[in-house]
Formats: C-alpha cells, structure tokens, sequence
C-alpha cells in the first residue's frame, strides 16, 4: 500500500512524524508537507508562483518540504508518486471540529487526495497535548488498521483524538455552533489588533465530532465533497422554476484554443440577443 502524508503544521511538527512512525506497518510511506505552519489555510492552492519541492527526511521516511499549502503539498505528492491508495494528514496540533471543515488545512489535505480520487483520511489531536502526541500512538495504530485494513473504503474520513480516549465512534460533523471568534488585543506599540481565533463552544448535539471528544471519544466522520443544498434545491425547483435546462440545445464542452475562439466569435455576432442558454442556465 502506498501512502502519502501531510499536513498543516509543517515538516517539523512531531505529529507529522508521529504519524509517519504509525503508518510504517501498513506500506511505503512518503511525507511531502509545507515547509512552514500553514495552519487555518483551508483549501488554498498556489497559483501565483512556482513550487519548489526540497529533499528532506524523518527518521528514515522519504519527505519533501514544499513552499506551499497543505493542498499544494498533495496534488504535487500525488502527481510525482502514481499509485497512492491513501492520504493522510496530520496528527494535527489542534481538534479540527464542526465548521474546522472550512478553515483547516490538514482537512483541506485529505479533500485534495478525495477531489483527485484517492483516499484521504485527516487525523487531529489536542492542542493541550502541546505536540508530544506520544500517549495516543497505540490509537493511532488502531485507527490506521480500523481504516486502512478492516473498514470498506470510506473514501474521505476525519478522525479527532481526545487526550485519553476509551473507544471509537462514528460520527457527523457538527453544525450547532461555530467557534470562529474576533478577540481585540494591543500589540507592543499600544496599537489596536485583532486575532482572528477560537472560542470553545459545548456541543449540544448527540452523537457529533464533537459532542464525541467531549465524552473521550475517538470521533470518525465520514464527509463528503458534494456541498448542493439538497432539500433547498428540491424547494427551489417546486416553488421557482427557472428555464428548463433539458428543452435548450446543450454545447459540446469546448475543447481547443481555436474551438474558444469561434464560440467567442459567434457569442460577439448574436450579442444582445435573448439566445440560446448553455446547459449550466447562464446566458451566453
Ligand atoms: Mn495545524
């Protein structure tokens, strides 16, 4: 089995190489991870600038440190090393809970793996363990074995590790509350600044990530990249119905330079006029 790690805290974090020690047992592991703490980034990707991907090592797993975020560090992981049947990221410094799923990078590494059709599994601990994860390696092993060996493939996983956990549960992401919080401060010159941090907030909902850490559990939730409101889009489509995207002629997808080129020109020559609607409703 060929598994990739990475992570949002940087190379240096201990529970990348936590990690890596932990996946050892189960195939060839490679590490590529950001090569400074890109914590919080969510799922950005660097298209200003190039990458540089610098040979580097953890113990005796092959790593690369990359200028990049933890998505960058994915796509370029799996772009160099075909095959990779997993991703993991982390052990991330830090529960990533609930609305996390917007804003952390180490669950933004997983989605990079699920959005290029691999396997992506998060894996976060608590910051008060102040990096020496070491007391939870025996549940990193049975999580990774739960996950990699005895489970059916569930394709995109988050996994939050209590400080002292007593068992696994599966779990769903929790909605009730979100933690974001503008805390005011002074920095050393008296200035006014603003961190941008969190605030814990109880879970009220059974059975969440959640609601689960809190009674020191194992929590694993099973996510999913398709984000369309479901019920609202079922609503919508009762109480406003819009064109009826099935009776209009659907465009080929355009697939050369000169193919643009012509729609452009023919898009220029009926300008102004109502149309015909291409297959996603906006008007051409
Ligand atoms: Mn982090």
């Amino acid at each position: 089995m060929r598994i990739l790690i990475s992570n949002d805290d940087g190379i240096h974090s201990p529970g990348l190489a936590a990690l890596a020690a932990a996946a050892r047992p189960f195939g060839e592991v490679r590490v590529v991870a950001p090569d400074v703490e890109r914590s919080s980034t969510g799922h950005a990707i660097t298209a200003s600038h190039p990458l540089t991907a610098r040979v580097t090592a953890i113990g005796d797993v092959p790593a690369q440190r990359v200028n990049g975020t933890p998505a960058d560090c994915v796509a370029l992981g799996l772009h160099q090393w075909p095959g990779v049947d997993v991703v993991l990221s982390g052990v991330n410094i830090g529960l990533n809970l609930g609305h996390a799923v917007w804003h952390s990078g180490t669950l933004a590494a997983a989605k990079q793996a699920a959005l290029l059709g691999v396997r992506g599994i998060a894996l976060s601990a608590p910051s008060a363990m102040e990096g020496d994860v070491s007391p939870l390696a025996p549940w990193f092993e049975r999580v990774l074995r739960l996950l990699l060996v005895e489970s059916p493939e569930v394709p995109l996983v988050n996994v939050n590790f209590p400080r002292d956990p007593r068992g696994l549960v599966w779990t769903r992401a929790s909605t009730a509350g979100y933690d974001g919080r503008i805390v005011p401060g002074r920095d050393p010159l008296d200035r006014e600044v603003f961190w941008f941090t969190v605030a814990p907030v109880a879970s009220s909902e059974d059975r969440s990530d959640r609601w689960a850490v809190e009674q020191r559990w194992i929590s694993l939730t099973p996510l999913s990249l398709d984000v369309t409101d479901d019920r609202e889009l079922a609503r919508l489509r009762g109480v406003l119905p819009l064109d009826d995207a099935t009776a209009v002629r659907v465009s080929p997808p355009i697939s050369s330079a000169s193919e643009a080129k012509a729609v452009r020109a023919e898009e220029s020559a009926t300008a102004g006029a109502p149309g015909p609607r291409r297959d996603d409703g906006s008007p051409r």
